[in-house]
């Protein structure tokens, strides 16, 4: 196989930013962080390295995997730009504007899907046709390959976002912004934190919060399951990594859900693969960018 093109790799998260040059995760030339303030501020930070960082390395393409909600259609005026989001100020930001002056090719997608198609590429989704990237993390972000690609339409899917039944006698009110007790607003590190009055990492495994979060990813990924037939489903993230607890819980109560129905025997049969974390762990973000803007080198791909 041919070595993989150097190209630049922008991943915008909600508290801090990370640039990369690379060409794949053995092959890093060059890595900053830069803190997410203002859009005009961090976009000019991660604009300014970007030059200092080409005329060091060089770079092919630009990848750009961001926090959402984003507009990753083409067609629409609003291409590039963040829309509709929570995070103050970032509303109508356009995060392509800077990278289009470079005059290389840039992929641009949601952080979640960036690095749903590194672990393709690279880890525990190489070789599958259609898989699930979970973070569980400040919020809850699902990328989701389905056939081999993300899913672009009207926006790209927000499967964190999903409404599922309560467990049993819970009316805890939720804390996403816009939809109260979605799986986000009931699961999510944000979430948990404001019902239990402690972050999640200084809950005890058997604190009562754990059963709504494990109903819940339960319930969401059952859905997911009947959606998109997928191989595998990959839990990164904050409280998706750092709690041993949960993947264990989350499988049976999964399995339990799904009740033996259509795919479920097969799922049952490698449930550890199945339910699983990255292989790249907390690297699977940022080589996300990386993996966006190799397939930008590669239209049609
Ligand atoms: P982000 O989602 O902002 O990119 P992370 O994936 O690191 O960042 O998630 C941060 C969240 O993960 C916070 O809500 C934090 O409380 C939670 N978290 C961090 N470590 C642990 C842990 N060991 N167990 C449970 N939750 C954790
Ligand atoms: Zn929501």
């Amino acid at each position: 196989m041919a070595a993989s093109p150097l190209v630049a790799g922008v991943e915008l998260g909600g508290t801090k930013c990370v640039v990369l040059i690379a060409a794949g995760p053995d092959d890093i030339r060059a890595e900053a962080r830069i803190d997410t303030t203002t859009p005009q501020e961090t976009l000019d930070a991660i604009d300014e390295r970007l030059q200092q960082m080409r005329a060091r390395h060089g770079f092919e393409a630009i990848g750009i995997g961001s926090f959402g909600p984003i507009e990753i259609d083409e067609r629409s005026a609003d291409y590039g730009c963040v829309v509709n989001t929570p995070k103050p100020g970032w509303s109508g930001a356009n995060l392509l504007a800077r990278a289009r002056r470079f005059a290389v090719p840039v992929g641009f997608d949601t952080d979640v899907n960036g690095a749903a198609l590194a672990e393709g590429r690279w880890g525990a989704g190489r070789g599958l046709k259609s898989f699930a990237y979970v973070t569980i993390g400040t919020g809850i972000g699902v990328g989701s390959i389905i056939d081999g690609r993300t899913v672009k339409g009207l926006g790209h899917t927000e499967i964190g976002h999903l409404r599922v039944p309560r467990l049993s006698g819970r009316t805890w009110p939720g804390s996403c912004p816009y939809h109260g007790d979605c799986v986000e607003g009931l699961a999510s590190g944000t979430a948990i934190k404001a019902q239990a009055g402690f972050a999640a990492n200084e809950l005890t495994r058997s604190d009562p919060v754990w059963d709504e979060v494990v109903h819940t990813l339960a319930a969401a990924f059952h859905n997911l399951v009947l959606t998109t037939a997928p191989e595998k489903i990959l839990i990164g993230g904050g409280v998706g990594q750092g709690q041993p607890h949960l993947l264990p819980r989350i499988r049976t109560a999964l399995l339990e859900s799904l009740n033996g129905y259509g795919v479920a025997p097969r799922i049952a049969a490698g449930i550890e693969d199945f339910l699983a974390h990255p292989e790249l762990g907390n690297r699977a973000g940022p080589l996300g960018s990386v993996a966006l803007a190799l397939n930008a080198l590669q239209p049609g791909e």
